[in-house]
């Protein structure tokens, strides 16, 4: 196995990765709340995450990585008083929050094979696992870290020590940036919810010791991680804004119920921005891999695009910066692609491709370096044609994931499927996850009469040209 550094958030240092049970390597990436398509930003850091998996595995590694599924929980307001983002998209669509979520982790999935990202071999539905969130809640409150409310259960945050220590504030930090607190119960304004009791007309509910009720978002990723990763494991990965509150108290709810750490290395992307600042429905900023395919781009010049900027760096999206990278991006497959025939190199640019591909593995374990690595893979493909730039972009591929070695054209047109054709197999997958056949089967009818053939499968769909 290869040496790879990482940073840790924790200790803000780059560190050697030392699996605790090599070559295992297992990890835990808080995954999407699915109300929504998820946008480009959301998708930079499931780049990422692809970035750091597929790097372990060319490393020599073997990943055990889990993703949840956020179906419900994670409320509008990060106060504990907001609505169930699950319900709330539900009434609006006037759906089932069932619904919501089949639709949209179905476009998700869809999203993250469009963009190369490998899934990860356990994906967790918050939903299917209840029953270990209810018991880990339930063995917080016997140790003394959780109390009952009027309205939950909640954690005691002035109880564990390491309160504050992945975003580096204190206690009193932390509850001066509470928000002023409408639960007059709480201990203080800072302690968040475990459980919450359900009103009686909230949709999705579960019985508990504590009557019929919901889990607090934070406890979701810890009872998933410790049921498939264990007490310990090694990398815990996400987005820069789950820093101060959703990771600090999945790291006091973990620590207080094991009594030791719990995850080895925390890393986070930075954010993306567009144009300059925060992505908002009001600006009509907020972009989807879709938006993208629409506009003539493919979602691998946006995977490039993402990939030249390192993760712990903010990428600033814009048009313009996209489009540069469309046009770098079909320029590298070009060239690369157009040595599949050539003939071998000469013994010194052998020789340069050998430093070449030592180089770029070098950038890429060096803490995800793929910006520098693809300077690398660059000067490589600037060199005169030969087989061995073939060859080695086409084994690197395992870790770039860009289709380096296939012409531009060939993927491209395979990809744009029309807007029309794209809004009928939505509402036909809508139609299927309400168990609406008749609809689903005239909608198939339609889209076999305009050329496409649609494939069901466990996530989604897939469309084909016929
Ligand atoms: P959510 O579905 O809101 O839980 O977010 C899914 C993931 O996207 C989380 O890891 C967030 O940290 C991340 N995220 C949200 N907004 C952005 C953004 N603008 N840029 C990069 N990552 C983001
Ligand atoms: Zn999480």
């Amino acid at each position: 196995m290869d040496k790879i550094l990482i940073y840790n958030t924790l200790t803000r240092k780059k560190e050697e990765l030392k699996p605790l049970a090599p070559p295992v390597v297992a990890t835990y990436s808080c995954g999407p709340t699915v109300y929504n398509y998820a946008h480009i930003g959301n998708l930079r850091t499931y780049v990422f995450m692809d970035e750091l998996r597929r790097t372990l595995k060319f490393a020599g590694y073997t990943t055990k990585s889990v993703m949840n599924i956020t179906d419900v929980g994670h409320l509008t307001s990060d106060g504990d008083d907001g609505e169930d983002k699950m319900q709330s998209a539900a009434k609006k669509q006037n759906k089932s929050p069932e619904e919501i979520a089949a639709f949209y982790s179905s476009v998700f999935f869809k999203d993250l094979e469009r963009l190369h990202i490998l899934l990860p071999e356990i994906i967790a539905k918050a939903t299917d696992n209840i029953p270990e969130m209810i018991d880990f809640v339930i063995k917080l409150c016997e140790k003394g870290y959780g109390y009952e409310t009027d309205d939950g259960i909640y954690f005691d945050i002035s109880k564990f020590d390491g309160y504050g220590k992945l975003s580096r504030c204190n206690l009193d930090d932390a509850l001066a940036g509470a928000r002023v607190a409408i639960n007059t119960q709480k201990r203080h304004p800072a302690d968040f919810a475990l459980w919450k009791k359900a009103e009686k007309n909230h949709i999705m509910q579960w019985q508990s010791p504590w009557g019929m009720g919901y889990p607090g978002w934070h406890i979701e990723c810890s009872a998933m991680g410790k049921k498939f990763l264990g007490d310990r494991f090694d990398i815990h990965t996400g987005g820069v804004d789950h820093i101060p509150i959703h990771h600090e108290n999945e790291i006091a709810q973990s620590e207080a119920l094991e009594g030791h750490p719990v995850v080895n290395a925390w890393m986070h992307g930075e954010f993306m921005l567009v144009d300059g600042g925060k992505m908002s429905k009001s600006l009509g900023n907020v972009y989807t891999v879709d938006d993208l395919i629409s506009r003539g781009y493919s979602p691998l010049a946006f995977r490039y695009f993402c990939m030249n900027t390192h993760y712990r760096n903010k990428l600033n999206f814009t048009f313009t910066g996209l489009d540069g990278a469309a046009v770098a991006y079909d320029r590298l497959r070009s060239a690369i692609s157009a040595c599949a025939d050539a003939k071998s190199g000469d013994g010194s640019t052998r020789k340069k491709i050998k430093e070449l591909r030592k180089s770029i593995l070098d950038a890429v374990y060096d803490d995800l370096n793929f910006p520098l690595a693809l300077g690398e893979l660059w000067t490589m493909a600037k060199l005169a044609p030969c087989k061995e730039i073939f060859d080695t972009a086409k084994e690197l591929g395992a870790v770039f994931a860009l289709d380096l070695h296939v012409p531009p054209e060939k993927r491209d047109s395979a990809e744009v499927i029309p807007d029309n054709v794209k809004k009928i197999a939505d509402e036909r997958f809508a139609a299927r996850a309400k168990k609406d056949w008749a609809t689903s089967d005239a909608l198939r009818a339609e889209l076999d009469a305009l050329g496409y053939s649609v494939l069901d499968s466990k996530t989604g769909y897939e469309l084909k040209k016929k």
